[in-house]
């Protein structure tokens, strides 16, 4: 029997964004409570038919707590950036924090994966809008990807997460 491989995923993005949300939709765990991140937790899933073990990182993203996020950038093979979609109001801080994330050195082989999430809030900024006020078109150290996705029907998490353990395989 086949060992199977690890891959090491980073959840990041401003607190609030619904990282937590839908860490627990992809481990089918209760969605309809969650408490602010304050250290981090820490999944470990496979998908369907996959052979890569996927050990997933959620950690705090309160600015206070942005500092700590260089401590598990080792080994990263990918982050997942979670917006909360329906946020105008920090989509500029959300794009400030993401461009600085990705000019780490350690982050450099990783890809990126970009959830534009609670897309079930009327007031929800759509993908290319999100693209947009992300400067996603600037990137180019990174393979990256954006998915239009909510953690509360479950659309296009899983679908993201598929993307992207393409992308690292
Ligand atoms: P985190 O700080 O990024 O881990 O965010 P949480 O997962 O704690 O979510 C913050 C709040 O947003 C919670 O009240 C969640 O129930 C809510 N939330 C998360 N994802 C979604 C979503 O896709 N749609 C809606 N409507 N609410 C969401």
């Amino acid at each position: 029997r086949m060992k199977s491989k690890e891959m090491r995923i980073l959840f990041l993005g401003l607190d609030n964004a619904g990282k937590t949300t839908i860490l627990k939709y992809i481990s089918h765990e209760d969605t309809s409570k969650t408490s602010p991140t304050l250290g981090f937790n820490i999944k470990t899933l496979s998908l369907p038919d996959s052979p890569y073990t996927l050990n997933i990182w959620d950690v705090g993203g309160q600015r206070t707590l942005r500092p700590y996020w260089r401590n598990y950038f080792e080994q990263t093979d990918a982050i997942v950036w979670v917006v909360d979609s329906a946020d105008r109001m920090r989509l500029n801080d959300c794009k400030e924090e993401l461009h600085a994330l990705l000019t780490e050195d350690r982050l450099a082989g990783a890809s990126l994966l970009v959830l534009a999430n609670k897309q079930d809030l009327p007031g929800a900024l759509g993908m290319s809008d999100i693209e947009l006020g992300l400067s996603l078109n600037t990137i180019t150290t990174h393979n990256w990807k954006i998915f239009a996705s909510s953690a509360m029907t479950g659309a296009h998490v899983f679908s993201g997460l598929q993307w992207v353990v393409n992308d690292v395989a």
